[in-house]
This record gives C-alpha cells, sequence and structure tokens, in this order.
C-alpha cells in the first residue's frame, strides 16, 4: 500500500529512512495510532490535537496545520481502502549530522505514516485478558507520547514470556498505567484510574471512557491506587486504541474477581461500542 512522508503520499518502497535520522538514532520524535473503523478514522482530532502537544512538549516545530494532515491521513485510508485497522505516524527531528544537541533551525522534521489492518480482539475482548504487574522504570513525562520506548518493550517482552497479554506498571507501589494503556480497577461499586499527570500517558480512550461515565451517570474518578488495591479490585480493565476496553481476569496468576469481566467493564464496552458505531457510523 501507499505510504505518506512529510505531505507526499507514495509507495513504500519508494521512500529510504536515513541512518542519521534523529528518530533513528536517538528515538528523537513523537507518534500516533488512530483507529479506523468502516473507512473511518476515530477520535482524530483528539489524536492529531494531542500529536501536536506531543511534539511542543519536546519542542519539535511542527511545519503543516491540524487540517492538512487529517486530510492527507484521510486521502491515504482511501487509497489503501482501508476499513478495519489503524493509522500509524511518526515525526522525528529530522536528519542532521548526529549530536545530541538540537540540528540547526533548517531541518525539517520526518513525517511518516502507514495503514495497517488490524481485527477487533473479540475473544479476548468477551473472555478477558492476563497481565503482569511490573516496576515502571520509564521517565517521568509519560504524558509525552515519544518514540522512546524501550521499557515499554521490555516489559511487554516480560508479560509475553509468562503468557500474558499486558504489563501494568507500578511506581513506587502506585498503579500507573500499562506498557501501552491505560489501566482501571472497579472497588465498591467505583471505578478508578490513576490522574491525569507526568506519569501516565492520558489515553483517548481513556479520556473517551470519561466521557461516558459522565454522560451515564457512572461513577469514574481519577484516584492514585496501588497494587494492592489493584490485586484485590472485583474488576480491572485497560483502555487504548488498539484494545478498546479490555477486561483484565488474572493478574501474576491472581484470579481478579470470579475470572470472568464484570458488570462494570461490560457496561462500558457495551457503551464504548455504541459510541463508535455512532462515530462511525456504522
Ligand atoms: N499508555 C501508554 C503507555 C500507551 O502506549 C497507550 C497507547 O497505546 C495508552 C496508554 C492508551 O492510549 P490511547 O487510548 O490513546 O491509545
Amino acid at each position: 500500500g501507499k505510504v505518506i512522508v512529510n505531505d507526499q503520499m507514495m509507495e513504500r518502497s519508494q521512500h529510504r529512512i536515513d541512518m542519521e535520522d534523529r528518530g533513528y538514532q536517538f528515538g528523537d520524535g513523537v507518534y500516533e495510532v488512530i483507529r479506523v473503523y468502516n473507512g473511518d478514522l476515530f477520535g482524530v482530532e483528539e489524536h492529531i490535537d494531542r500529536f501536536f502537544e506531543s511534539a511542543g512538549k519536546i519542542k519539535l516545530k511542527i511545519l503543516f496545520t491540524k487540517e492538512s494532515l487529517k486530510e492527507n491521513l484521510n486521502a491515504l485510508i482511501k487509497e489503501n481502502e482501508l476499513q478495519l485497522g489503524i493509522v500509524y505516524m511518526q515525526l522525528t527531528r529530522g536528519v542532521s549530522p548526529r549530536a545530541h544537541v538540537f540540528p540547526d533551525e533548517h531541518t525539517t522534521p520526518v513525517l511518516t505514516a502507514y495503514t495497517k489492518e488490524m481485527p477487533i480482539p473479540k475473544l479476548q475482548m468477551a473472555n478477558g485478558v492476563s497481565a503482569i504487574v511490573t516496576p515502571d522504570i520509564r521517565w517521568l513525562r509519560c504524558d509525552i507520547k515519544s518514540l522512546n520506548l524501550l521499557p515499554n518493550i521490555l516489559a511487554k517482552e516480560e508479560a509475553k514470556e509468562q503468557g500474558c497479554y499486558e504489563a501494568i506498571f507500578h511506581r513506587d507501589g502506585i498503579v500507573t498505567e500499562g506498557a501501552s494503556s491505560n489501566i482501571f480497577i472497579v472497588a465498591k461499586g467505583n471505578m478508578i484510574t490513576h490522574p491525569e499527570s507526568h506519569f501516565i500517558l492520558n489515553g483517548i480512550t481513556r479520556q473517551m471512557i470519561f466521557k461516558l461515565c459522565k454522560e451515564n451517570k457512572l461513577s469514574l474518578v481519577e484516584k492514585p491506587f496501588n497494587v494492592d488495591d489493584l490485586m484485590n479490585a472485583d474488576e480491572v480493565f485497560l483502555s487504548s486504541t488498539v484494545s478498546e476496553v479490555m477486561p483484565i481476569v488474572k493478574i501474576d496468576n491472581k484470579t481478579i474477581g470470579n475470572g470472568q469481566p464484570g458488570p462494570h467493564t461490560k457496561q462500558l464496552q457495551a457503551l464504548f461500542q455504541k459510541y463508535i458505531q455512532k462515530q462511525a457510523r456504522i
């Protein structure tokens, strides 16, 4: 299929990444993953806003408008005839002789984007998945969707080795988020998730869940909770662009609740499904 490089659409094989691209050498850049349902970008405004915010936080100047980026992404999914999947996009600080300091002001950032078919993980959403708990060894600006993902990669690999779907991070005993998701617990009928801060990425799915809870008068609070609260919760679920609302029914080999997706999780899954259908006009 076609890809986007800066403001051009081209065959993937037509583009080469320079070995001194700062994204390649330093992970000096930011990215976004956007779901495509029914041939439509889901939450595209929110994702593009966060993309620009992440770029701003690392002082990366964007030379195009949000509107033109959206147009280009829409053209890409149309060209590639993508119905159900994702768009991945990233922006690096460009190509320049290797040096930690920023390159000179004439260096242009490099935007790349491609599409990928991706089914909805229906079986796992119905049955729930397992997770491990692991120390959060990341830096102190996890609010930036940075290309630097080594700690996330290591945690995810550890989860996979233990047959698990996700790794749940804790910082000094406080649960922050998943390696590629936000984490929620249900305790005494209340849904709880880590407050928005530099310790987590404020997920777009997380923000949508807040909106849905408000609209439907469901109790969801931002409050730190610890690993004990997690292990003893009635329900646990994660949220992400790719996994939507995903029940977690086993953590570090301990069963959560009765080992089945709980009522709060299932209610949110249903609300989220309705929201997708409305947005994507399914
Ligand atoms: N937290 C981290 C570390 C992530 O990588 C992601 C996204 O994959 C999320 C949270 C969830 O964010 P979103 O709902 O915007 O996909």
